[in-house]
């Protein structure tokens, strides 16, 4: 994170605002992944409220809620996920400069089971993100159709970064992190890679946990890989934030300073994108460590640039906040 995009996201944050939004564009995927935890009973907060069950939009009038949630909200930064967001490949292709316009940065986080715009990898200020989960004998099985072979057909002469979780499966073959940057970095298409650790929810046991001793050797392993491979975009102070990961929520600068709304555009996924009660002490998001490495950046070399986040925060709190706009138009759809 730049310099003056930390001012910028404090000044929002002083406003009782938060500078990032997180859009479940849709309900659809076409991939049925193992411990996708959009699709979570506990996702949108049980009570028989899923992902599935929500309305979600389509065509101008997604186009349409986008922009009017991006107007109000003005975020800094707008990740649009799902389901898979390029399901709605037409609406995102129209909405995309239309966001870019309005001085917001773009992130598309996809499975790439489908091709994309070339024009995309022009754009400044837009990252495509594709999820990839480890070599392809692991990934192939749990995430066909958007097999290898089909990434890589669909993401020529576009500009990629990869994202990859982590899991307890690959921390048991040693050397697998490394096999898999060896197979992804040189491609010109790819431009940085990210690596997570896998999240489970509160009380979960399940393969993909990494045990304590999985986790260190994870960062060590980071740590080294950062080193031989530049495109691996993970800083070691954010790598090393995957040691102690925040304690619960409110610990935790990335869920307070970002908003993600379900594909309604009116359920909140909270405390995190995870949904449900995702367990903090075991949390291995990117998005999580990156935003504790800011915050645990000292400036002068005396004050953690969190504390004065966290500050801010309970300042923006204390504002009032302008009611809710009312939204006539859902109203007005039941009478047609
Ligand atoms: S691609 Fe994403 S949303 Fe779709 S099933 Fe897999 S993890 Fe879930
Ligand atoms: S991102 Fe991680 S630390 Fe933050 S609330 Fe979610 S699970 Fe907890």
């Amino acid at each position: 994170m730049k310099t003056s995009e930390v001012v910028k996201a404090w000044g929002k944050i002083l406003k009782g605002e938060q500078p990032s939004l997180s859009i479940e564009l849709t309900k659809e995927c076409p991939l049925r992944c193992p411990g996708c935890y959009a699709y979570d009973d506990a996702h949108l907060g049980g009570s028989g409220v899923t992902l599935r069950s929500l309305a979600d939009r389509k065509g101008q009038d997604l186009i349409d809620a986008v922009l009017e949630t991006v107007d109000r909200l003005k975020p800094l930064h707008l990740s649009l996920v799902g389901g898979d967001p390029l399901v709605r490949y037409r609406e995102v292709e129209a909405m995309v400069p239309l966001l870019l316009a309005r001085g917001t940065h773009v992130q598309i986080v996809t499975s790439a089971f489908r091709t994309m715009p070339l024009e995309w990898a022009k754009m400044d200020h837009l990252n495509v993100v594709v999820s990839i989960d480890g070599l392809q004998p692991d990934h192939d099985i749990r995430r066909a159709p958007a097999t290898y072979d089909r990434i890589l057909k669909n993401i020529a002469g576009q500009k990629i970064t990869i994202h990859s979780t982590i899991t307890g499966q690959m921390m048991k073959r040693p050397g697998y992190l490394r096999e898999f940057l060896e197979f992804w970095t040189p491609r010109a298409e790819i431009h940085k890679v990210w690596f997570s650790i896998f999240t489970p929810q509160v009380g979960d046991q399940m393969p993909e946990i990494l045990t304590p001793a999985e986790r260190k050797q994870a960062v060590k392993d980071m740590l080294e890989l950062r080193r031989m491979f530049p495109k691996l975009d993970m800083a070691e102070g954010l790598i090393r934030q995957f040691e102690t990961p925040p304690h619960n929520p409110s610990e935790c600068v990335f869920s307070l300073t970002t908003q993600t709304l379900s594909a309604d555009f009116k359920t909140k996924v909270t405390p995190c994108q995870y949904g449900g009660k995702p367990d903090c002490s075991q949390c291995g998001c990117i998005a999580s460590m990156g935003l504790a490495a800011v915050a645990a950046h000292k400036l002068g070399g005396v004050i953690p640039v969190g504390a004065i986040f966290k500050a801010s925060i309970k300042i923006g709190q204390a504002w009032p906040k302008p009611a809710e706009p009312p939204q006539p138009l859902d109203q007005l759809r039941v009478l047609q």
